[in-house]
């Protein structure tokens, strides 16, 4: 038995100077961690047949049927610092499939072997950063916001080198596509505008159907990068590695690295071990999400007839991104307060909290979660301030309908918190998948409260603390 995958692969259609064609390199025993039937439903893909098949599907050894493999090329900002020739160094696109609901998505595999793009890199990935990606990707997908998503985690059975001798792995993900910003930068930087041309049209078509021009695709995608950072920092996510080819036109959040989920509210808070100078701290984000739409709309300027008018347009429109990221943060966090009218008082409500919480060094998800009961008090340690605060946010609210309902869709009970994903891949590596699935199980309804959960609502304790992530490439 084999599975039947319908792809219908339109990135391969386009010019050769797009992508590399190869298949991905063979490993030597592939066996199947984990595969993600309801995602699986989602694509259409029906009859799935036994682990060791789609073992060998999604570690690259079997091609299916219609796969048309290749790496994507693109460029990137990194840091701050231009590199012209990045690409997919350790990933190989299968194809693209349409869902039943009408929409495309990629089936990217990540982590199997080397491609022109891999510089010095060995094309593979090893478990740990694998099933982070998985349970961090699909816990995105779970509070509801855009994200790819992880269909499958294989074991390769061999051993790659790292810090150590590290089981190697390869992560099947699904992305409304892989294009990125660094994606037009690659062909911005070339001066092939010919290129550009076909990128736009392969974008609008694709993700923004409803838009004509250049400029309509760079307020599109403002729109939804806006949207997508603010949803970040409405749940104390730290993407880690904000470059612009880690940002998605599609508006999806990509390349789960050295992210992470705050347990104490710091608006500083880094965790990843590479980003040394806080470039991507978490207060950063929405000011970095400017800066990358900034190199977007650079890269759209060659498609417009009149480029003087353009640049004068697109600066006014990338000045204007900040105040789109703070309108949709405050909607945002009016809901996290049950608050559905809007005032212009609630700012400062909103902030005033935060500042609390800092000083404090309240736990971000759990001090939410809590408000309106007794345990928000115990998040605080100056409880007169608390008290203070939580008076003028009862008069706030008073009247607002449903505020508790929508305070628990709002702020969730589980994120995947820093220690229990560091707990979940030392057991995967002794061979011990029941953390895991745990953690995907909860953390797919993490606006609800689960039973016999306590430990996964926790902070970490004294010890079990995570103080830096990495990037496992
Ligand atoms: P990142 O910022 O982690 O998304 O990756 C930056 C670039 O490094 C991308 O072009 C990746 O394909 C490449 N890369 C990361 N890890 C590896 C690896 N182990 N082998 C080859 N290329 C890699
Ligand atoms: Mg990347």
């Amino acid at each position: 038995m084999t599975l039947a995958i319908p792809f219908d692969n339109s990135y391969a259609r386009m010019p050769a100077g797009f992508y590399t064609r190869l298949a991905p390199t063979p490993v030597r025993a592939p066996r199947l961690l984990a595969f993600n039937t309801a995602l699986a439903t989602e694509l259409g893909l029906t009859d799935i047949p036994d682990p060791a098949t789609l073992a060998a599907i999604f570690s690259g050894n079997t091609l299916p049927e219609g796969a048309t493999p290749l790496a994507q090329v693109y460029a990137g900002h990194q840091f701050g610092g231009f590199s012209p020739q990045l690409g997919d160094g350790r990933a190989i696109l299968l194809g693209e499939v349409t869902a039943p609901d009408g929409t495309r998505r990629d089936i990217q595999l990540k982590g199997s072997g080397p491609t022109p793009y891999s510089r010095m890199g060995d094309g593979r990935a090893w478990l740990g950063p694998v099933l982070r990606e998985y349970v961090v990707s699909e816990a995105m997908h779970g509070l509801g916001i855009p994200t790819t998503r992880a269909l499958a985690a294989v074991a390769t059975g061999e051993e790659i080198a790292r810090e150590a001798m590290l089981p190697g792995a390869i992560l099947t993900r699904v992305a409304a596509s892989h294009i990125r910003v660094g994606t037009f930068q690659y062909f911005f930087a070339r001066r092939d505008a010919g290129a550009l041309r076909d990128l736009f049209d392969h974008v609008r078509a694709r993700h923004y159907p409803d838009t004509d021009t250049p400029e309509d695709l760079l307020e599109a995608v403002i729109a939804r990068q806006a949207r997508l950072v603010a949803q970040w920092m409405s749940v104390g996510f730290i993407h880690g590695v904000m470059n612009t080819d880690n940002t998605t036109v599609s508006g999806e959040t990509i390349d789960y690295g050295p992210c992470a989920f705050m347990d104490q509210y710091h608006p500083a808070t880094v965790y990843s071990s590479i980003d040394r100078q806080g470039r991507y701290a978490f207060q950063n984000q929405p000011g970095i999400i400017t800066w990358n739409l900034a190199q977007f709309a650079s890269c759209l300027v060659p498609l417009m007839p009149d480029q003087d008018a353009a640049v004068a347009r697109f600066t006014e429109m990338i000045h204007a991104v900040p105040d789109r990221v703070s309108a949709e943060w405050l909607d945002l966090y009016r809901a996290k307060l049950g608050l559905a009218s809007r005032r212009e008082e609630d700012e400062r409500l909103i902030t005033d909290l935060l500042a609390l919480m800092a000083n404090d060094g309240a736990d971000f998800t759990n001090t939410f979660r809590a408000l309106g009961t007794p345990a928000a008090r115990d998040q605080f340690t100056d409880r007169a301030a608390f008290d203070a605060w939580a008076e003028r946010w009862l008069a706030r609210s008073e009247g607002e309908a449903d505020r508790s309902g929508r305070m628990s869709r709002a702020n969730p009970a589980f994120i995947p918190r820093n220690h229990r994903i560091e707990q979940m891949i030392e057991a995967a590596v002794a061979g011990d998948m029941a953390p895991f699935e745990r953690l995907m199980q909860v953390l797919a309804r993490p606006y609800e409260d689960q039973p016999e959960t306590e430990d996964l609502t926790r902070p970490p304790l004294p010890g079990e603390e995570v103080q830096a992530t990495f990037c496992g490439t």
